[in-house]
Formats: structure tokens, sequence, C-alpha cells
């Protein structure tokens, strides 16, 4: 299955259109280098010719029979020009003097040095001036050096341009046969190559809510450019498969946690609407159902606030907070408790060793500590103690949370901050809690890029342990009497 929007721009095609352009250019290059070098070649060919038939010219120069004996040319010798429609034209002078022969183009000037390019009639021709040349001949009555000639020869080119056209056009076929070749097995080998990528895209498409497992291609998997991809893949998906399974479970705890109250809450109305009653059981009636449309209220409430909580940490939009101090906060949050821990006879105990300042909004602060200190104080005997001890290093404060309760099997400690968890013992008892205070306390630490822990304590109870980035402040505070 392919997909692609009418403007997406494909890889494949901008691939092979890449490596086509890239042999195209070659090509072009190739064919331009090799017209050069034929022509080059065909030149040097046709310039040595020019000179062999420039000295065959100049050996056609002989003496008179007679003194003086002047210097005559034989024309009948020379050999026919090889083209008969164009023929060759040549001027044998002395040196500096005389001419003494020639068949020359009255319209053009002889080069007076190496060669030359001319046009006559449309037709190309070059011409080579060679100098130097010595009359061949002897007679015996002179003496002295001979006499030196100077030989203009020119020939028509055509030959070479035809040549040149005849390379040219081959070198042009062969690569046009080349390039549609290659550019076949180009397109099938980049096809090829990106089909593990299609495979994987198919495969990735598989993914839905119903069905999470994610199995790459065995291709894919080896194809090291999508080797990281496949990673990435699988720990984002297996990410999201836990949040969704951990969204899913909370739906269904929150709705199991709301029907409880809501079936109280009617049976109670049913019950007082079935016959008439006096004041007494109306008020009482109606009592009962305000205790649990309260209940009902504060699970609301909790399930609200961690959702807001989570949202905030999302949008991670905490530039503008205040900092504020963790030994405050402490304090307020026992002073808020300090009825339930005197119902219950417990010694709470506040120990600030180094206090810090951390950049949080305070009441996501107290609602921390509260949390943590009203279950030490809940789950733990009458009589006991709840400590909570404070300090800071550079850049970090740690709070502790010990009391001296039942504490939980070593085995549920993992799961004490999911969200509506609940020991067993808890469910049973009559504590009022919904398993949603430690989840808050939990993402409230976490949205202010804290950590929070929990072990046993020896011989009962628990330790609780939030860690934050703070700025520690510099003179310690004297511990509370
Ligand atoms: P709850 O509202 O039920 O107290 P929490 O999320 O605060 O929800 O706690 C989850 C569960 O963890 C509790 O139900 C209880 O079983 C256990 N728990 C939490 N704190 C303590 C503690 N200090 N001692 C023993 N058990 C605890």
């Amino acid at each position: 299955m392919r997909r692609a929007s009418p403007r997406s721009s494909s890889m494949t095609r901008r691939l092979i259109a890449g490596v086509l352009l890239t042999e195209l250019l070659l090509a072009t290059a190739l064919l331009i280098s090799l017209v050069y070098y034929t022509r080059r070649q065909l030149l040097s060919a046709f310039t040595l010719t020019l000179r062999a038939r420039a000295i065959a010219t100049a050996a056609l120069v002989r003496y008179g029979e007679n003194p003086p004996y002047p210097l005559k040319f034989d024309r009948s010798l020379l050999p026919p020009a090889p083209d008969k429609h164009h023929p060759d034209f040549y001027r044998v002078q002395l040196q500096g003097g005389t001419i003494i022969a020639q068949y020359w183009p009255v319209a053009w000037t002889p080069p007076t040095s190496g060669s030359a390019a001319f046009n006559l009639h449309g037709v190309p021709y070059r011409v080579l001036r060679l100098t130097g040349q010595p009359v061949l001949d002897t007679e015996e009555n002179l003496s002295g050096p001979p006499p030196l000639l100077t030989v203009w020869y020119a020939a028509p080119a055509l030959p070479i341009q035809a040549r040149v056209l005849d390379a040219a056009l081959f070198a042009g076929a062969a690569g046009l046969l080349l390039l549609a070749a290659t550019g076949l097995l180009t397109i099938w080998g980049i096809r090829r190559g990106l089909a593990p990528l299609h495979d994987l895209a198919d495969r990735a498409a598989q993914i839905s809510a119903l069905n999470w497992e994610f199995r790459p291609p065995a291709t894919s998997r080896s194809t090291a450019e999508l080797a990281p991809l496949i990673a990435a893949l699988e720990s984002m998906l297996q990410r999201l498969h836990r949040s969704f399974l951990a969204q899913r479970e909370f739906l269904g705890n929150a709705a199991h946690e709301l029907k409880t109250p809501v079936a109280i809450l009617k049976s109670t109305l049913q019950s007082l609407l079935q016959r008439p009653r006096d004041n007494e059981a109306y008020r009482h009636g109606l009592e009962q159902s305000l205790e649990d449309v309260e209940r009902l209220h504060l699970l609301l409430d909790r399930m609200l606030r961690l959702a807001r909580i989570e949202q905030a940490a999302e949008s991670g939009a905490n530039a503008s907070l205040p900092d504020v101090s963790l030994a405050a906060g402490c304090a307020a949050a026992l002073d808020r408790l300090v009825h339930l821990a005197q119902s219950k006879d417990i010694h709470t105990e506040l120990r600030v060793r180094r206090d810090a300042l951390v950049r949080a909004e305070s009441d996501d602060l107290e609602l921390v500590w509260s949390n943590l200190i009203e279950n030490a104080i809940k789950y733990s005997p009458n009589g006991s103690r709840v400590r909570v001890t404070l300090d800071a290093g550079e850049n970090s404060a740690r709070v502790v949370v010990e009391d001296e309760g039942p504490g939980i099997a070593e085995s549920d400690l993992p799961r004490i901050f999911d969200r509506f968890y609940r020991a067993e013992q808890s469910r049973n008892r009559d504590t009022g809690g919904f398993g949603l205070g430690l989840a808050i306390v939990k993402s409230i630490v976490e949205a202010y890029q804290g950590r929070v822990w929990v072990e046993s304590r020896q011989p009962r109870g628990l330790r609780f342990g939030v860690e934050l980035p703070a700025q520690a402040l510099p003179v310690a505070v004297p511990e509370p009497a």
C-alpha cells in the first residue's frame, strides 16, 4: 500500500532524478572531451599530410637545362588532389623573392606564419606554410648552397569535419544507449534499495489501538540507515502503549470509583421515596446522601487536579514561577495536619538541616508534603512518630517523610505511585482514600523535574523521599525546638 498526496515529494523520484542528471552531465562532458580529442588528432594528422604534400610540391622545383639554369616547376608531376570537387592550392616562392609556381585563389592572402584556416565559398580549408625548404635538384655548373624555398599548401578540411561529426554521432548514440541502460539499472536499484523503507511503513501502518504489535521486517532491521528509526519507533510505541494502557486503566478505575458512591446515593434516595417517612428519617437519608456526594466531589476534585498537573507538565510553562522555601512549605503542611495527628496521639517532627528555594507554585509543593504526611499519619498506629527531614545540596534538595506504620509488602512497593492503587489492607479499612494521593505526588514532583521514591524502614514503617532541583540557602535554618 503506497500512499502519496499529490503535493508530497517522492524520495525515490528525487534520487532517480539526481542520479540520472549526474549521469547525463557525465555523458555530455565525455562526449565533448571525445569530440575535442578526435578533432585535435585529426587536425594534427591533416597538418602532417599538408606538410608531406608541401615537401612533395617543393621537390617539383628543378633547374632549367641551359644557362643561366632558371628554376622551373613541373606541374604535370603533381599528384592528383584527393577531392575532385575542391582542389588543393599551393604557392612556391623563392625565400623572400620570386614566385616560382602557384595555383592559388586570388581572393586570399597566404598566411605569413605556420598554419591557418580559411573558408572558400563555404568550404573550410587549412593552409600550411613551410619555409627553408631547399631545392632538391642539382646542377653541376652551379656552385654554392641550394636556394631555399617557401611553400604554402592548402587543402579542404571537409573530411575532418565529417569524421568529427561521425565520432560525435557515434559517441552520442553510445552515450544515450548507456544512459538508458544505466538509467533503468538506477531506477531498479533505488527502488530495490528503498523497499525496506516501504515495508517498514506498511508494518507501521498496521499499528492501531487494537494492535500494538510492531514487527519490523528483517530486511529493514538489517539496514543500517533504518536501524535507528526502528529503535526510535519501538521505544515511542512502547511509551505510547504504556500511556494508552495507563489512560484506559485510569478511566476504568475512575468509572469503578464513581460507580459505588453513585449506586449508594441512588439506593438511599430510592428507599427514601419508597414510602412516606418522618422528618428524622428524611434528614438521616439526606445526610447520608450528602456524605456520598461529598466523596464524589472529592474524587472528582482529585482527578481534575491530576489531569491539570499532567497538562501543565506537558506544556512545561514554569519559567515565571516564584522561588518558594521548602522548610516553609513542610511547616505549613504539618500545621494543617496537626489536628489529625493529635486525634491519633501521633508525634510529628520537622528537622531542617538546610533549607532551599524551589521554583514552583507553593500550593503544588504543599500538596505533595501534606499528601505524604497525611498518609504517614493515617496509616500509622496511635501514639507513633512521624518525622519530616529537609536537607539541601548545591543544586538539589531532599525531603524525607518517615513513619512507624505497618508499611506495605515489598512486592507492592513499585506500584504504590500508580493511580488508584491501594494496598489490600487499606481497601478494607475505612481510610477514605481513592489511591490518587501518591499519583498526584509523583506527577507534581516530576512536573518540577524531581523524583520520588519509597522504601521500607526497619523494623517497621515506610520512608518516602522527594528530590527536587533547588537552590540551597546559605545559612542553615535552626531546627525547631
Ligand atoms: P489513598 O488515598 O488510598 O491513601 P494514596 O495514593 O495516597 O491513596 O496511597 C496509595 C496506597 O498506598 C494507600 O492506599 C496505602 O495502601 C498505601 N500507603 C500510602 N502511604 C502509606 C504509608 N505511609 N504507610 C502504609 N501504606 C501507605
